[in-house]
């Protein structure tokens, strides 16, 4: 299968006389050899659409990382915002998530070492933007979290992210045989969201130097503390340990009553770090979801999460409510920015019936198909075929899983069995089954249970 010719990330690369592969670099005005890609926003971007290449287009994923080794070499930093220099724009070194579900899904054929380096880099400096490098990293690693009061924009969201972010750094490490005081500093870190985690309310809040929160804290405030989003958008950011924020939370039980509240809440909230409406806040009002706001990234998996509550029935439920209701054919399909791709990588997975709630781990954590059959043709020619014949409008709820003709009982699927092609076929019906994917042994992937 030839590499397909993205929208975005853009390539900017070309072909010399002599029909080697060159760029003109943005970063230092050089024609240098090698791959080169712009037009990306990482934030956006390593929740569904690189894991979306990992799965469905191994080597032009390899290209897009070379890309990202000749940025580093080219500027110092690795791109989270390139248009086509570095953008300052939203937050995170979200690069971390890309190079690690890249190389640990077995993705090879680029310059790794730099790539970890670079890592290195972010992990320990400010950039020159407030999206390069890790700005408040120096408080990130000394207090465990970027404070609330020290100038620093949008701290909570940013702890957040670095801390997911040092999670696929510490898997990286491993697999790298990096030093093992390295390994255990990104796994230390990797739980720094602990430290932001309010138990009064349940929710992730601004903490101030002092280790005092916010006060007063409004958790239906967007922006401040986090970024196009509020605390009940940013409180599942904890890709990696949903298991951790659960406990956090009280347990099963507590977790899945405040996944149920995103719901029912009215979709109310608060501009005033803005002072005016972003386009965003009206998108969440109009999709009439509660505080459900499908129409921006922070709060896309979070449909997900009720798989490492127990009750995978009411991610089933959710998943098809998004997918018929917010999305549409027409001009205006789209309930928010397409942002890169993500809203767009978020259907296509949604719609084969799995998400990958956490890249750098290799599961997708399942919902529920929304067609009796889809193929999936991956780059090496084999086939994954999704079918549900039952499904309709009404059967959206997973009755019983066979994988390759053997019963499937976990809330998800790896991606070495979709990479070695068969069949998933998924039993559908009107009514949930409240004992599959219960079981403890079929819960996706979570740090707190696994220790690793
Ligand atoms: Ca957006």
């Amino acid at each position: 299968m030839p590499v397909p010719h993205p929208a975005l990330p853009r390539k900017f690369y070309e072909f010399d006389a002599q029909n080697q592969i060159v760029h003109y670099s943005p970063y230092n005005g050089k024609v240098l050899p090698g791959y080169m890609f712009t037009d990306n926003g990482f934030w956006d971007t390593f929740r569904a659409v690189f894991p979306f290449f990992t799965l469905m287009y191994p080597e032009l994923n390899g290209q897009i990382m070379e890309g990202l080794a000749n940025t580093y070499k080219e500027s110092g930093w690795l791109p989270e915002w390139a248009s086509p220099g570095h953008r300052d724009c939203m937050i995170g070194s979200n690069s971390a998530s890309l190079i690690a579900d890249s190389y640990l899904k077995g993705i090879r054929g680029y310059d790794i070492e730099t790539l970890y380096q670079a890592l290195l880099k972010n992990s320990e400096n400010e950039g020159p933007l407030s999206s390069v490098g890790r700005a408040g990293v120096k408080y990130y690693n000394e207090l465990g979290y970027v404070p609330y009061d020290v100038k620093v924009n949008e701290n909570a969201a940013r702890t957040l992210e670095y801390a997911y972010d040092d999670f696929t750094i510490y898997k990286l490490a491993i697999a790298l045989k990096r030093p093992q005081e390295e390994i255990d500093r990104f796994k230390k870190r990797s739980q720094n969201f602990r430290n932001i985690f309010d138990p009064e309310t349940k929710l992730m809040r601004g903490k101030n130097q002092d280790g005092k929160f916010q006060a007063p804290f409004n958790p239906f405030k967007w922006g401040d503390a986090f970024t196009e989003g509020n605390s009940w958008h940013y409180t599942w950011s904890v890709f990696h340990d949903v298991e951790g924020l659960a406990r956090l939370m009280g347990g099963r039980q507590q977790f899945a009553q405040m996944l149920d509240s995103v719901f029912v809440m009215a979709p109310v909230y608060d501009e005033s770090y803005y002072g005016s409406v972003i386009h965003e806040i009206r998108e969440m009002q109009i999709a009439n979801m509660g505080q459900y706001a499908h129409g921006n990234q922070p709060i896309q998996h979070m449909i997900y999460l009720y798989n490492y509550a127990g009750q995978p029935w009411k991610a089933q439920y959710w998943v098809r409510q998004v997918l018929d209701r917010l999305y549409h054919s027409g001009a205006d399909g789209y309930c928010g920015d397409e942002d890169n791709g993500q809203t767009s990588a978020w259907y296509v997975f949604s719609a084969m019936g799995f998400y990958p709630v956490c890249p750098g781990t290799d599961q997708y954590v399942l919902g529920a198909p929304l067609f009796p059959k889809m193929t999936v043709t991956l780059q090496d020619g084999k086939k994954f075929v999704i079918e549900a014949p039952d499904n309709s409008k009404t059967n959206v709820y997973t009755q019983s899983i066979t994988l390759n003709g053997k019963p499937h009982n976990a809330n998800w699927i790896s991606h070495s069995a979709i990479q070695q092609g068969g069949t998933m076929k998924v039993v559908m019906g009107k009514e949930p089954n409240k004992q599959r994917g219960t079981n403890e042994s079929a819960f996706p992937y979570s740090f707190t249970t696994t220790g690793k």
